[in-house]
């Protein structure tokens, strides 16, 4: 027989069980279901695209890889977005595909929840240099024209947040069921790009050596070569099968962020061409200031859009150098 006490027990429990319940569901009802922004490509690999250079992602049951970091505001967007696949698990590695502020600018968002930060042995140096010279330029910079918004200020090198494991040539370690390995190939769109190679997805992130369909940033001073690069395609098709997927640092306005061997071989074609073309137009006995004001796209090449002053400057540079 169930006494008054016992009753008023049980219900009791009842009641705070259900109020539980009611409250774990609002709470999954209160915060509207965030859009899936991380984008599957094949296996446990994927993407995430918000501002700056694609990132790339691993995650399995028992491994998270994240591949660069974009800024500050988008790597919290896309850390917020791991946590939630992963219940916040601990990321293995943050891989940084090379220097750039636009595929490191977010370490220091990722640094807490990342084991290690991974990127070839040229980056932190490359990537120091780099915060040196944008403080210097932004130090002699004109003042903003009245009404017009300041530029934001450059992060300096002590506040640069910088890979602490690095590889020199190649790097090879499996992460949960998966295996990731690293090669560094030669200069290309920088002194220190790493090709990151997700073997079992049969999925590479190539960071900014490729550009699709878009004119691509060569940097000299971060250690580009034009002629590299274009060889440095050719090494990394030679290292993989005919059907891997690779992941773009960048594309044009119309164009994917993922694609095949085809692609690569297209920006190696376009990067052979921006030089011939160059070449040529030396021979012809232009002068740099002649040559770099082109704003017509490359013959063959007219999805890359107009040529730009940066794009020539750089090839006459580095043929002349
Ligand atoms: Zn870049």
């Amino acid at each position: 027989m169930t006494t008054r006490r016992q009753f008023l027990h049980s219900s009791a429990l009842a009641i705070a069980a259900t109020a539980l319940d009611w409250r774990a569901l609002l709470a999954a009802g209160a915060s509207p279901r965030q859009p899936d922004l991380l984008t599957l490509v094949r296996g446990t690999v994927g993407t995430f695209t918000g501002r700056g250079g694609t990132i790339g992602w691993h995650i399995d049951a028992k491994s998270v890889v994240v591949v660069d970091s974009q800024f500050p505001a988008t790597a919290q967007t896309c850390l917020d977005a791991v946590n939630a696949r992963t219940q916040s698990r601990t990321i293995d590695y943050l891989v940084n595909t090379h220097h750039h502020g636009d595929h490191t600018g977010g370490n220091g968002v990722f640094r807490p929840a990342a084991r290690k930060i991974l990127a070839h042995a040229n980056v932190p140096r490359l990537q120091r240099e780099a915060a040196e010279r944008a403080v210097a330029a932004a130090r002699n910079a004109p003042p903003p024209a009245p009404g017009a918004p300041p530029a934001p200020a450059p992060v300096p090198p002590d506040q640069q947040v910088y890979a602490d494991t690095l590889f020199q040539s190649t790097w090879r370690e499996p992460v949960g069921d998966e295996v990731m390995s690293l090669k560094y190939y030669g200069a290309a769109h920088t002194g220190g790009d790493a090709v990151i190679t997700f073997e079992k997805a049969n999925v590479v992130h190539a960071g900014d050596l490729i550009f699709n369909r878009r004119q691509p940033v060569i940097d000299r001073p971060g250690g580009s070569s034009i002629a590299g690069w274009a060889t440095v395609l050719e090494g990394i098709l030679a290292d993989h099968p005919a059907d891997t997927i690779y992941i773009f640092g960048h594309a044009g306005a119309n164009f994917p962020a993922t694609g095949n061997r085809a692609d690569l071989l297209v920006q190696r074609d376009y990067l052979t061409a921006l030089l011939e073309y160059v070449r040529g137009e030396i021979k012809a006995g232009k002068p740099r200031e002649v040559i770099v004001k082109v704003t017509e796209p490359l013959k063959g090449f007219p999805d890359h859009g107009p040529l730009t002053e940066r794009v020539l400057g750089s090839a006459f540079d580095e043929l002349t150098a």
